[in-house]
């Protein structure tokens, strides 16, 4: 096993931005998960006039601004806040992340349940930064793979129910606000039972209570987004979760574009009017293709935007991409931001060369240490030769 990685216990936000390699890293929650075409523009000014230019993605469906200062954040968060992108009020920040399955409509039980929660966000219990809850209530779960530590989802049996990460079943509930009510509860018992030991739910090794049967299992999940034409839009991609304001601002140019809906996968739905002419257009290096081997890859931000690491992890993702067709993960270090799951080639950086696993994750132990930016290329291509 690799030395491990200093790990942080908190989330960024906006309110509390973390530094990095470069700059203050600040994180934007899209309120219900999604921005309007007016603040997807004005998240882009703010890129582009506060900090660097650089938007992430994240895998909690939250967008990040990178190259932020300690001069310019005052006048960010200014900004941000008189466009709605962030609470005036830095508390509510506090408040365990939401994250919405992304293709929710108006009138589902998804966003019912968000904003019913939201209306007593103030009765969860405080818990540790990185607890986030997944309200993914369409007719199959979606976010199954995504981090949350309590999830709202169908049920086999077509109704709701709540489930404790780590748990394959979980308690069925009679409606929207049993929902809430139990996700209250959990937190509460989370906190009460030791949770903030653990740190994270899947982690919390204490028996459920008797009042949350763990006895119902969620529906078979569907599936997420494909890139290209949508009933509502243009899903595109953005790779390795990052793009330029001004190729995001391309992106919703034209006027018919209504709502930029974000998702956990590097993707974003941009819903449109209908009958106003055709999808959003093509911005030279999104991706909008299924086939695109980029999406294949999984790469960190890395050196220099990460204190963590001692490489850069995104332009030999670039150079990788089609080399190999399986997955691909390259990490900073051993901690594995980018993936969760195990990858056929899993490339970790340590002091300025790559370790390579196979079939693992970072931290995983390699099969060869040392290696340099060229060694690895001319390893993939064997391999891709062989294979
Ligand atoms: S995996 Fe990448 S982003 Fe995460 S801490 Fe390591 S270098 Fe940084």
């Amino acid at each position: 096993m690799l030395p491990s990685p200093r790990i942080k216990g908190w989330c960024p936000g906006a309110w509390r931005p973390m530094a990095t390699g470069d700059g203050l890293l600040v994180r934007v929650r899209p309120p219900m998960g999604q921005l309007s075409r007016q603040q997807m523009l004005a998240l882009c000014e703010a890129a582009e006039t506060f900090g660097s230019g650089l938007i992430e993605l994240t895998s909690r469906a939250n967008f990040q601004l990178r190259g932020v200062t300690d001069t310019s954040w005052p006048p960010l968060m200014a900004f941000l806040v008189e466009h709605q992108l962030v609470s005036a009020d830095p508390e509510a920040e506090r408040q365990p992340q939401l994250m919405l399955a992304p293709h929710w409509q108006a009138g589902d039980d998804s966003p019912t349940i968000a904003s019913l929660l939201q209306a007593r966000g103030n009765e969860l219990a405080v818990m540790p930064g990185k607890v986030g809850i997944a309200i993914d209530a369409g007719k199959a779960p979606v976010l199954s793979d995504s981090a949350a530590d309590f999830r709202v989802e169908r049920s086999v049996e077509g109704g709701l129910l709540v489930r404790a990460d780590g748990h394959p079943l979980g308690t069925a509930v009679s409606d929207a606000e049993a929902a809430v009510e139990q996700l209250i509860r959990l937190t509460h018992w989370f906190v009460e039972s030791g949770g903030w030991d653990a740190g994270r739910m899947r982690r919390h090794k204490a028996p459920l209570p008797e009042w949350a049967p763990a006895d119902m299992a969620p529906a078979p999940p569907g599936a997420k987004l494909a890139l290209g034409s949508h009933p509502a839009g243009q899903v595109v991609g953005l790779p390795f979760g990052r793009a330029t304001a001004s190729m995001l601002r391309d992106l919703v140019a034209p006027e018919s574009a209504t709502t930029v809906q974000v998702t956990p996968w590097r993707r974003l739905l941009i819903k449109q009017k209908l009958g106003q002419g055709d999808a959003a257009p093509a911005v030279d290096g999104l991706i909008r293709h299924n086939s695109d081997p980029r999406l294949l890859m999984d790469a960190c931000p890395g050196a220099p935007y990460c204190e963590q690491a001692s490489v850069a992890t995104q332009p030999l993702a670039e150079r990788l991409s089609g080399l190999k067709n399986s997955s691909v993960h390259i990490s900073g270090c051993a901690k594995g931001c980018a993936r969760r799951s195990p990858s056929d080639v899993c490339l970790v950086g340590e002091v300025g060369r790559f370790n390579l696993i196979v079939n693992g994750n970072a931290d995983s132990t390699p099969v060869k240490r040392g290696l340099t930016e060229g060694e690895v290329l001319d390893f993939i291509r064997k391999l891709s030769e062989n294979s």
